[in-house]
C-alpha cells in the first residue's frame, strides 16, 4: 500500500500528525494507498519555509527562473507516461485522457518559460517636465493553491509554474483522493534545480485548508474545486485580507441548431458528455436542441453511440469511460438517476447496473440519456458530475439563449450551427466565461486565461495566462525626477575608485 506524506524543502517529509485518510482505485474499489492529513502546526510549519524561501527567490532575475521552467518542462515531457500511470491507478481515467490533462499541463509551462517577456512592465517617459513613470509587477508572496481531483496534474499546473516564474513561494494542498501524481510532479520540479522552500505539497483534509486560510504569512489563495467549498474558501481568505481566485462548479449547455452538422453534433457530444466519464468542470452535461425535429434526431443518433461506449477501467486500451471517483460519487450519481425519473425525464440509456467481470466493486457508471427534461428538474439544475447527459428541447433560439443566461452556473457553452449571424450572436449575448462555436469544450490555451462567470468564479482573475500573472502579481508605479545637474550646469565627478 503506497504512503504519501508531503513535500517540503525538495524532498518528502512526513510531519506531526497521523490522521491519514485511504486512497481508493475506483476501478477495483480496493485501498491502494494512504495520505497523511496535515495538521495545523504542519502546515504552519510549510508557510514557514515557504516565507523563508520567498526573498531570495523574488530576487531571482526572471530570465533566471525561466530556466528552471524550461527543465521542468523538459522532466515532464520525459516522464509523461510514468506520471499518466500514477494518475489513472488513482483518478480512474484512461491514459489517453490522463496524458491529454498533463499535456494541457505543461503547456502552462511552456506560457512560464516566456516569464521574462510578460513582466516587463510599461514606461512613459516625460510625464510632465523632467518627470517620468514607470510601473512594474512585483510578486504577492506566499501563494496557496487548493485543487480537486478531477485533474490530479493539469489543474495545480495551471496555478503554481505562474505563480512562481513570476517570484513567489507556494503551497500547493492537492485533493486527498488522488495526491500521487502531483508528488511525482513535486520531485522532478526540484530535480529541475528549483531552490528549496520554493514549491511544497502539503496533503490534508478541512483542516490544513483552514490553516491556509488564517494563516497571515499567506497572500493569495487560488482554488479549484466545487461551488460550495469554492464559496466558503473566498469568503474566508478575503476575510483574512488575502486576495483570493475561486473556480467553481459547473452546468454546460451546448445548443444544437436546426441546421447543425449532426455529425459533428455526436461526436462532439459523446466526448465532452462522457469523457472522463463526465467528471470536467467544462463537460457538456445539458444538451439544448432547437425545435423538436432538431431534438428528434439528436436523440436518435445519440443513442446507439452512448450504448457502444467502451466501459472497461484503464488498464484496458480500449476502454472509453472509466469508473468515476469514490463509492459517495457513485450512489450521488445513481440518487440524481432516480430523481429524474420520478419528475418524469425519459432515461434513453440507462448506465446503471453495469458489472465487469473482476471489477464488481468498481465504481463504474455507463453513460446515460435523459431526454424530455425540464429546467425544474435536479438533473437539470444541479452539477451531477458524472456520464449524465439531459437533453432539453427548447421550441427557439431565444429559448435556448435565455435557459443558459438564467443558469446559476457560467463556466462555458457551445454552440452547433453552420449560421455566421447565429454564432456571432451567441457568442455576445451568453452570460458564460468561455464559448465554444462548434468546438464543444471551449478551455483556452495556457496564454489566454480559464475561468467562469456567475457561481462558477468568486474573484476577479480567471487563471493562467495574462489573468494569472496579474493575480500572482502587485502592480507598483513609480514617478521620478532627477534634480537636473546637466540643464543648471552643475558639475558631476565621477572619479573611480573608492568615491565611485
Ligand atoms: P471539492 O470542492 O470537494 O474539493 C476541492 C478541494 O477542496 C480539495 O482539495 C478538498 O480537499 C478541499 N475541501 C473539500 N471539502 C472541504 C471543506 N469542507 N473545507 C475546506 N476544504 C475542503 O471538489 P472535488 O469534488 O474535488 O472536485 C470537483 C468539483 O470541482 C466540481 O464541482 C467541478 O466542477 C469543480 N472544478 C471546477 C473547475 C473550474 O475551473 N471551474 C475545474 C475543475 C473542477
Amino acid at each position: 500500500m503506497r504512503p504519501v506524506t508531503h513535500f517540503l524543502s525538495n524532498e518528502s517529509w512526513s510531519g506531526s500528525s497521523t490522521r491519514t485518510s485511504d486512497i481508493y482505485n475506483p476501478a477495483t474499489g480496493a485501498v491502494s494507498g494512504q495520505v497523511t492529513l496535515a495538521s495545523k502546526e504542519d502546515v504552519d510549519q510549510v508557510i514557514a519555509t515557504a516565507a523563508a524561501a520567498l526573498p531570495s527567490w523574488a530576487a531571482t532575475p526572471p530570465a533566471k527562473r525561466a530556466t528552471v521552467m524550461f527543465e521542468f518542462r523538459d522532466l515532464l515531457k520525459k516522464h509523461i507516461d510514468e506520471l499518466a500511470e500514477l494518475l489513472s491507478a488513482e483518478h480512474g481515467k484512461t491514459l489517453p485522457d490522463a496524458k491529454g490533462e498533463i499535456a494541457r499541463g505543461i503547456e502552462v509551462v511552456e506560457f512560464a518559460c516566456g516569464i521574462p517577456q510578460v513582466l516587463k512592465g510599461e514606461y512613459s517617459e516625460a510625464v510632465s517636465s523632467g518627470v517620468d513613470s514607470f510601473s512594474v509587477r512585483q510578486p504577492v508572496g506566499v501563494v496557496a493553491g487548493i485543487t480537486p481531483f478531477n485533474f490530479p496534474a493539469m489543474v495545480p499546473l495551471w496555478m503554481y509554474p505562474v505563480a512562481i516564474a513570476c517570484g513567489n513561494t507556494f503551497v500547493l494542498k492537492p485533493s486527498e483522493r488522488d495526491p500521487s501524481v502531483v508528488m511525482r510532479v513535486a520531485e522532478l520540479f526540484a530535480e529541475a534545480g528549483l531552490p528549496k522552500g520554493v514549491f511544497n505539497v502539503v496533503n490534508g483534509d478541512k483542516e490544513a485548508v483552514d490553516a491556509l486560510l488564517d494563516n497571515p504569512r499567506v497572500d493569495a489563495v487560488s482554488f479549484v474545486g466545487s461551488t460550495a467549498i469554492g464559496q466558503y474558501i473566498y469568503s474566508r481568505g478575503t476575510s483574512n485580507g488575502k486576495r483570493v481566485q475561486a473556480l467553481c462548479g459547473a452546468k454546460n449547455h451546448l445548443v444544437v441548431m436546426p441546421d447543425a452538422d449532426m455529425n459533428q453534433v455526436t461526436d462532439a457530444l459523446i466526448g465532452s458528455a462522457y469523457g472522463s466519464a463526465g467528471e470536467r468542470c467544462m463537460a457538456i452535461s445539458v444538451a439544448v436542441p432547437v425545435g423538436e425535429e432538431t431534438a428528434d434526431r439528436l436523440v436518435k443518433a445519440l443513442e446507439p453511440r452512448i450504448r457502444a461506449l467502451k466501459v472497461a477501467p484503464y488498464t484496458d486500451p480500449e476502454s472509453e469511460l472509466g469508473p468515476v471517483i469514490s463509492k459517495a460519487s457513485y450512489d450521488r450519481i445513481h440518487d440524481y438517476i432516480d430523481q429524474g425519473l420520478e419528475k418524469g425525464a425519459s432515461l434513453v440509456v440507462d448506465g446503471r447496473n453495469i458489472s465487469l467481470q473482476g471489477y464488481e466493486d468498481g465504481y463504474f457508471v455507463g453513460g446515460c440519456l435523459f431526454d424530455n427534461v425540464t429546467t425544474d428538474m435536479s438533473i437539470y439544475t444541479d452539477e451531477i458530475f458524472g456520464p449524465v447527459l439531459s437533453v432539453v428541447r427548447a421550441q427557439s433560439y431565444e429559448e435556448a439563449v435565455d435557459m443558459i443566461n438564467t443558469h446559476e452556473y457560467g463556466n462555458g457553452t457551445a454552440i452547433y450551427t453552420q449560421d455566421g449571424d447565429a454564432a456571432r450572436d451567441f457568442w455576445a449575448r451568453a452570460q458564460i466565461g468561455m464559448v465554444g462555436i462548434n468546438v464543444p469544450i471551449p478551455v483556452p490555451v495556457a496564454y489566454h486565461s480559464f475561468g467562469g462567470w456567475k457561481r462558477s468564479l468568486f474573484g476577479d482573475h480567471h487563471i493562467h495566462g495574462m489573468e494569472g500573472v496579474r493575480f500572482y502579481t502587485r502592480l507598483k508605479t513609480m514617478t521620478m525626477r532627477w534634480p537636473s545637474g546637466i540643464r543648471t550646469g552643475a558639475e558631476f565627478h565621477f572619479t573611480g575608485g573608492k568615491d565611485a
